[in-house]
């Protein structure tokens, strides 16, 4: 309000507006004093016509007053008019109490002798009047502060809303309707959010003076009328609810009242439209207290706080909306790079699976299966496998697998439960609280480990069922989506496989040495003699080829023992034949024994015929053997049969040798001298040697 002027003060007044004239001369002396101003200032007219104007004012001001009759006499005659000063001087009462004065001066310069006139008020008289107006400008000056402290904070809290996180939107907004309510002494503020169809309105934000004090409010109202309640608050006015509106079907007021379940005085409702203009929310503002009235001044504030949180409110939203679309992208984004990434991994690890060498794949699985773990969210993987009823797979992974243990005492649990899940599917997650598994050890030792979630992916070879991998998550609600779990199970399906080819590698392996064992027995049999164990005729004959032809290129000589039992008929007649047999076992052991050195070859030659190959000793030597052998088998004294002069098992041998003397065209030739030389022996009486004659 613009302050009024003193004069504009006294012309309003009722009061006389005069309440005393004086007049004094360009000296400041006193020539005229009415009875008006006799009263007021207690002087008599005798006591102060001729005196200076100055006894009847202040000390101060009486100082200053010859200076300004000075000055009014010179504007005076230069322009030669009629003053007219207004001013509001203190003056002195006879008794010398100080009196308020308005004064209006006069001069009329128009004669040499100048006279100034000045029509006095008693101020004191209208002090009614400057009291109303000294309080009319503190009441303004008081709503003016209140209105720039007000809009100071609406600022400061605008600025607040603008610029918060999207996070932090819910929180800086209830600082706000507090801040609001505070300052305009309402009780009870709130921002409702409604649900698109209007069904149900959720407290969205809130503050309430005294919360100890007051019920707490609901957080979720459901609105049965909701098409009635919409059409209310179509209109993006304020709706003011009073206690006494409180009327049946009213329908805000129901509502008012569900979110005041302390009561209301008045509570004003601001409906908050979004930018396509469809009724999402309400704001709230409530008194409950009867010495908490709204003035015009407050009301006009809070409109103004009323229109600031609607437009932050909406621009919230669009952040929000924003931000969701963003985030939309983002995971998107994410998804994609996360399919990249597993396809590249999956890839990887199929090619070093199967490249790896055997004795490395147990390093390279649980590699792979480690990082398909940290790409997928997980902590570590473990490995199990089945018990095989294949024994070469058993054997494969006993070898080569080796699994490692969680611990051996809590593991049967986990894994009977894991078959269990794997049953039916290819891969299945579930909880270490789940209380199928909830075995107290288990429990404890997955918690030391801080696992709180497993993914279980099922390992195949064909049609059977190997084992399993668990994929530890640290995190007790697996967030895993689809494109996560294709990844583990196309993992597990990449290790099934590398599995499945490095078991197969290795039973083929295991086969093939089997072949070849079995060959070489097959070979050993082909060359030896089966009831000796002697090298048979086969071996002789190559032997004696072999020999031959070395001997031949070396100029070496080859001696060849032809050796047949005597009377080995009788034997077999007087003992059996399956003692014979033992007999030439024992016959065959003891040349064995006679001829061991290296380059030696002793064979059955057939029946009761032993030939014996001895490379490069001279005649001499050649004779000195044969007759050890001879008498080593008489001195072994193997019974004969009693017809038998002797009475032990002997043998004749017919020798025959390969030298630079004695060239034999072939072996064969070598073979049928020494053949000769024994039928020379027996028919010399058995027991005996006989020397072949030289080749010629
Ligand atoms: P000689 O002193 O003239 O060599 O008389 P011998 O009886 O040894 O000769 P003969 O050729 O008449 O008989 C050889 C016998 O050896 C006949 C055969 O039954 C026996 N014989 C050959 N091979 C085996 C065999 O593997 N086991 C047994 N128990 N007897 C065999
Ligand atoms: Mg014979
Ligand atoms: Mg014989």
């Amino acid at each position: 309000m613009k302050q009024r002027s003193i004069s504009e003060i006294l012309a309003s007044s009722q009061e006389p507006l005069i309440d005393g004239i004086i007049v004094i001369d360009d000296h400041g002396v006193i020539r005229a004093f009415d009875t008006a101003a006799q009263q007021l200032f207690g002087y008599s007219l005798e006591e102060v016509i001729a005196q200076p104007i100055i006894i009847l004012m202040s000390e101060s001001q009486g100082q200053s007053h010859t200076n300004y009759i000075n000055l009014a006499l010179k504007k005076s005659s230069a322009q030669s008019q009629q003053l007219h000063i207004e001013r509001t001087i203190i003056g002195k009462h006879k008794q010398g109490h100080s009196i308020p004065l308005a004064i209006t001066v006069s001069a009329d310069t128009s004669s040499p002798d100048t006279r100034f006139t000045g029509v006095i008020q008693d101020l004191r008289k209208h002090e009614v009047h400057l009291t109303s107006l000294f309080q009319d400008i503190q009441a303004n000056t008081a709503a003016l502060n209140q209105r720039i402290e007000f809009e100071g904070m609406l600022n400061f809290h605008g600025n607040q809303l603008l610029s918060c996180s999207p996070q932090n939107f819910r929180s800086t907004m209830e600082n706000t309707l507090q801040a609001i309510a505070q300052s305009l002494t309402l009780d009870h503020s709130y921002i409702l959010q409604l649900s698109p169809d209007l069904k149900e309105a959720n407290l969205w934000s809130e503050w309430r003076r005294s919360a100890s004090l007051m019920k707490p409010f609901a957080n979720r109202f459901s609105i049965p009328n909701n098409e009635a309640f919409a059409k209310q608050l179509s209109s993006p006015d304020t709706l003011i609810i009073e206690a006494k509106d409180n009327q049946e079907d009213n329908l805000l007021f129901d509502l008012a009242q569900q979110l005041s379940p302390n009561g209301f005085i008045s509570t004003r409702i601001t409906p908050i439209f979004n930018d396509e203009n469809t009724l999402v929310g309400c704001i709230g503002f409530s008194i409950l207290d009867s010495k908490h009235q709204m003035n015009k001044d407050n009301i006009s504030l809070l409109n103004l706080a009323t229109q600031l949180i609607i437009n932050a409110w909406g621009r919230h939203q669009l952040i929000i909306r924003a931000n969701d679309a963003e985030e939309k992208i983002k995971a998107k984004n994410k998804l994609l790079a996360n399919k990249a990434a597993f396809s590249q991994t999956l890839l990887r690890s199929s090619s070093a699976l199967f490249l790896s060498t055997r004795d490395k794949i147990k390093n390279n699985i649980h590699e792979s299966l480690l990082q398909a773990a940290l790409i997928s969210g997980h902590q570590n993987a473990y490995l199990y496998f089945n018990k095989s009823k294949s024994t070469t797979l058993q054997s494969f992974v006993n070898q080569y697998l080796n699994q490692q243990q969680i611990s051996s005492t809590t593991l049967p649990c986990l894994i009977a439960f894991t078959l269990q899940q794997l049953e039916q599917q290819e891969i299945v997650q579930f909880e270490c609280l789940d209380s199928r598994i909830l075995s107290g050890e288990l429990l404890a030792e997955l918690s030391a480990n801080k696992i709180q979630g497993i993914t279980a992916v099922k390992l195949h070879r064909a049609k059977q069922v190997i084992g399993f991998v668990l994929f530890f998550n640290s995190l007790p609600v697996l967030n895993s989506n689809d494109e996560n779990l294709r990844f583990l199970q196309l993992t597990g399906q990449n290790v099934a496989a590398a599995i499945s080819h490095h078991s197969v590698q290795y039973e083929l392996e295991l086969s093939k040495k089997s072949l070849v064992n079995a060959n070489r027995v097959l070979a050993k049999q082909a060359l030896n003699d089966a009831l000796t164990g002697l090298p048979n005729r086969r071996a002789f004959d190559h032997g004696i080829a072999q020999e031959f032809d070395r001997a031949q290129r070396h100029e070496s000589n080859l001696t060849l023992l032809m050796c047949d039992i005597d009377f080995f008929k009788h034997y077999n007649d007087y003992f059996g034949h399956s003692q014979g047999d033992t007999c030439l076992q024992q016959v065959a052991s003891i040349i064995q024994t006679t001829f061991h050195r290296a380059g030696e070859l002793c064979t059955r030659f057939g029946g009761e015929e032993f030939a014996i190959l001895l490379p490069s000793i001279s005649p001499k030597e050649a004779h000195l053997q044969a007759q050890r052998l001879l008498d080593t088998l008489l001195d072994s004294q193997i019974k004969h049969a009693p017809e038998i002069e002797l009475g032990f098992v002997t043998m004749s041998i017919g020798i025959a040798q390969l030298s630079q003397q004695s060239r034999f065209s072939n072996h064969s030739a070598l073979i049928d001298a020494a053949d000769k030389a024994l039928y020379q022996a027996k028919n010399n009486g058995r027991n005996q040697l006989a020397w072949a004659n030289e080749a010629e």
